[in-house]
C-alpha cells in the first residue's frame, strides 16, 4: 500500500467520531493492507513505531519541527511559526506548505522504515541529522501524507480508537465472525502478548490459526491483573468462596522477565547491564527486564532486583509478578510509595540503591521455563513460585514471597486484615483459589480492601432473634430469607433492634432455623421490644433463639433502637448455652464503636 493510500485511510478515521464506523473504516484498512505490512500499517495509524512497550521514540519537539518544515519547504523559520500560531496545528502546516506536492511514491513500509531510522539518530549532531532526515522526508509527500507524517513524528496523532478497537475490527476480517468469543480469544492473547501489530499480522496471515503463534515471550511485558474493590469480608465470602489472603504492598508493581538462555542484545544491555556494574561491579550477561503494570520497561531503576534475580530465581526462563518496597535498614518497616519510588534517574539509582534497600514481594509466576503458567490456578501458581524462589516465604531474601491465610471463613480474612492494618500495612489482597491469571482484567477474582475511616468490628456480637422474613430469590424456597435481631437493654426492661441477618447461614441451617423459629411464633410483636415499624417481621417469634453475630462494620443508627447497627452481619453459630438476657449489652456495644481500630 502506499503511504498515501494509509494517509487518506487516516484522514477518513479522523473525520468521524462514530464508533462502528471507525471500526469498519479500520476493518477496511486491514483487508488492504498485505500481511508484510499490516504491522507497520497498524503502528502507524495508532501514531507509532512499533508495539507500545518498545522504546522507539522521536524525541522531536514543536520547536525541532518549526526548523524541519522550514527546510523541506524552503521558507523561514518565522512564517512556519506565524502559520503555526494560526492553525494551532503543525500537521495542518505541514499540509499547506506540500501543497504543490501531488505524487508520493513511498509505501507504508518505505515511511515506516524512513521514520524509524529517523527516531534512532543518536549521539553527537543527531539533532542536525533528524532535522535532515525528515526535512527530506517531507519535501516528497504529498499535502495530507505530510500532514499524518508530521503528527506521527510529534506524536500527536490521536484518532479516537486504541488497540481494543483495532482488535473489533480484525474480527469483522476473519470468517466466520459471529463466534462470539471471537473478541475475547483476540483479546486473552493481546493481553499475554501487547503487540498489535504481530495479532493483526498472524491472524492476516492464518485466519484464527495465527493465533497460535502469538505466545507469551520473555521480554515482552504482560498486562497485569488488576484488582476489583469490596466493601466487607461478608461480600468476599459470599462473591469468591475459597480465597488466598496476603498483605496489599504500598509500593510499585514490577513484573519481572528472566532467561538465562537469552543472552542480551547489545542495543538493550547498555543500561541494565552499566548500572549493575557500576553498583555491584558484576555483569548480568543474559535477559533480565523489569516492566510497570504501564508495560514501560524499569530495569534501570532496579539493579538489585537484577542481581538478586540472578542468584534467587531456580529457574530458566520465568515472568514474575510483583511489588517492590523500600524498607529501612535499621527497623526493618517498610518505607511509603513515594520514598520508593524516588530512584527514578540515574543518578539517584546508585544513591537511593545503598540509601534505601529495596524488597521484591512477588505475589505470581506468569512463566516458567519456556512454558505460560497464566492458565493454571492460583494454588498452582503459588505452589510453583514457592519451588522457585529461594527463600519463598521464609524471607531472608531481597525477594520474597508474601506471607498470606488461606480460607473461605470471613472470620479468619477479618483476623488477618486487622493484623495487617496493626503491622503497617496498606490493606489485604484477596484471590480466589482456583482462579486463572487474568492478564489485563479487573475482576472479582483479585479484590482489595484496605484501611477504610468506618469502625471495623473486633468482636462478635450474642443477640436474639424476634422474628424471620420470607424472602426472595433463591432463599424463598425456604420460606426464610432473613431475620431480625436484638440486644437485651436490662435497664430499659427492652430488647432493642441492631441488624437484619441475611446471610452466614448454609441451606440446612436455614432449614433448621425456621423450624425452630415456628416452634415458638406468635401472632403479635413480641412486647417488651422497641422495633420500628419498617423492620416488622413477616413471622413474629418470642425472644428466645440465642446467636453470635459477626460483623464488619458498628454504625449509629437512628432507625433500629439499639442506636448502633451492625452493617454487613453474618450468623456465626447458635447460642444455645445463652438465654435471651445474656446477649451483648447496651455498654459493650457503645465500647466496641468507640475502640478505634487500626494502628
Ligand atoms: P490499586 O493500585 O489500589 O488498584 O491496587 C492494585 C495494586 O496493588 C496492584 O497493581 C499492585 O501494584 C498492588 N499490590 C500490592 N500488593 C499486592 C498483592 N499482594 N497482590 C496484587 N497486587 C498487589
Amino acid at each position: 500500500m502506499k503511504f498515501s493510500q494509509l494517509a487518506s485511510y487516516l484522514q477518513k478515521l479522523e473525520n468521524t467520531p462514530k464508533r462502528l464506523e471507525i471500526t469498519s473504516i479500520l476493518a477496511d484498512l486491514i483487508e488492504k493492507l498485505s500481511a508484510d505490512e499490516i504491522d507497520k500499517g497498524i503502528y502507524l495509524s495508532l501514531g507509532y513505531l512499533a508495539a507500545e512497550f518498545e522504546t522507539e521514540k522521536f524525541n522531536i519537539a514543536e520547536k525541532m519541527m518549526v526548523r524541519i518544515l522550514a527546510q523541506a519547504y524552503g521558507v523561514t523559520a518565522a512564517e512556519v511559526q506565524k502559520q503555526y500560531s494560526k492553525s494551532g496545528d503543525l500537521g495542518t502546516v505541514a499540509e499547506n506548505l506540500a501543497k504543490k506536492n501531488k505524487k508520493f511514491d513511498l509505501s507504508v513500509n518505505d515511511v515506516h522504515e524512513k521514520l524509524l531510522e529517523i527516531a534512532k539518530i543518536a549521539g553527537s549532531g543527531s539533532q542536525e541529522k533528524k532535522t535532515a532526515a525528515s526535512a527530506k522526508l517531507l519535501n516528497q509527500a504529498d499535502a495530507l501524507s505530510a500532514k499524518y507524517i508530521v503528527r506521527i513524528t510529534l506524536s500527536l496523532v490521536r484518532l479516537g480508537f486504541t488497540e481494543l478497537t483495532v482488535l473489533d475490527a480484525l474480527v469483522q476480517t476473519i470468517n466466520g465472525a459471529k463466534d462470539k468469543n471471537l473478541k475475547k480469544k483476540l483479546e486473552d492473547r493481546y493481553r499475554i502478548h501487547p503487540d498489535i501489530g504481530l495479532v493483526a499480522k498472524k491472524v492476516k496471515e492464518n485466519g484464527l490459526k495465527g493465533l497460535k503463534n502469538v505466545n507469551m515471550e520473555v521480554g515482552v511485558p504482560v498486562h497485569a491483573q488488576k484488582a476489583q474493590r469490596l466493601e466487607s469480608v461478608g461480600e468476599v465470602v459470599e462473591k469468591m468462596g475459597e480465597v488466598w489472603v496476603e498483605q496489599k504492598f504500598d509500593g510499585t508493581r514490577v513484573q519481572l522477565h528472566m532467561d538465562r538462555n537469552k543472552k542480551v542484545k547489545a542495543s538493550d544491555s547498555t543500561q541494565q547491564e552499566m548500572f549493575v556494574e557500576e553498583i555491584f561491579g558484576k555483569k548480568s550477561t543474559f535477559l533480565i527486564k523489569t516492566f510497570t503494570r504501564n508495560l514501560e520497561e524499569t530495569t534501570h531503576q532496579f539493579p538489585d532486583i537484577v542481581e538478586a534475580a540472578g542468584k534467587q530465581i531456580k529457574a530458566d526462563s520465568v515472568i514474575l509478578d510483583g511489588e517492590a518496597m523500600g524498607y529501612n535498614r535499621e527497623t526493618g518497616e517498610f518505607l511509603p510509595f513515594q520514598e520508593t519510588i524516588q530512584r527514578k534517574r540515574k543518578h539517584e539509582v546508585a544513591a537511593f540503591a545503598q540509601q534505601i534497600p529495596l524488597k521484591y514481594m512477588v505475589f505470581d509466576i506468569l512463566y516458567l521455563n519456556g512454558k505460560s503458567l497464566v492458565d493454571e490456578t492460583l494454588l498452582k501458581r503459588k505452589e510453583i513460585l514457592n519451588a522457585v524462589i529461594k527463600g519463598g516465604e521464609k524471607g531472608g531474601g531481597l525477594i520474597e514471597i508474601a506471607s498470606h491465610v488461606q480460607t473461605s471463613k470471613a472470620e479468619e480474612i477479618s483476623k488477618f486484615w486487622a493484623k495487617t492494618l496493626k503491622d503497617g500495612f496498606e490493606g489485604i489482597m484477596i484471590k480466589k483459589v482456583n482462579s486463572p491469571y487474568e492478564a489485563g482484567a479487573r475482576s472479582f477474582t483479585w479484590v482489595k480492601m484496605k484501611k477504610t475511616d468506618k469502625q471495623i468490628l473486633g468482636d462478635t456480637v450474642d443477640c436474639v432473634i424476634l422474628g424471620y422474613y420470607h424472602g426472595r430469590g433463591a432463599r424463598a424456597k425456604f420460606g426464610i430469607g432473613g431475620f431480625l435481631v436484638a440486644i437485651w437493654d436490662e435497664k430499659q426492661n427492652m430488647f432493642k433492634t441492631i441488624t437484619k441477618v441475611g446471610s452466614g447461614l448454609k441451606d440446612e441451617d436455614w432449614v433448621k432455623l425456621r423450624e425452630l423459629a415456628d416452634s415458638i411464633s406468635t401472632k403479635e410483636k413480641p412486647k417488651n421490644a422497641d422495633i420500628a415499624p419498617k423492620f416488622n417481621c413477616d413471622v413474629w417469634t418470642r425472644p428466645k433463639i440465642v446467636v453470635e453475630i459477626a460483623a464488619d462494620e458498628l454504625s449509629k443508627s437512628t432507625e433500629h433502637s439499639a442506636g448502633y447497627a451492625l452493617r454487613f452481619p453474618r450468623l456465626i453459630k447458635f447460642r444455645t448455652d445463652k438465654s435471651p438476657t445474656d446477649t451483648t449489652t447496651p455498654e459493650e456495644i457503645a465500647q466496641l464503636y468507640n475502640a478505634k481500630f487500626g494502628r
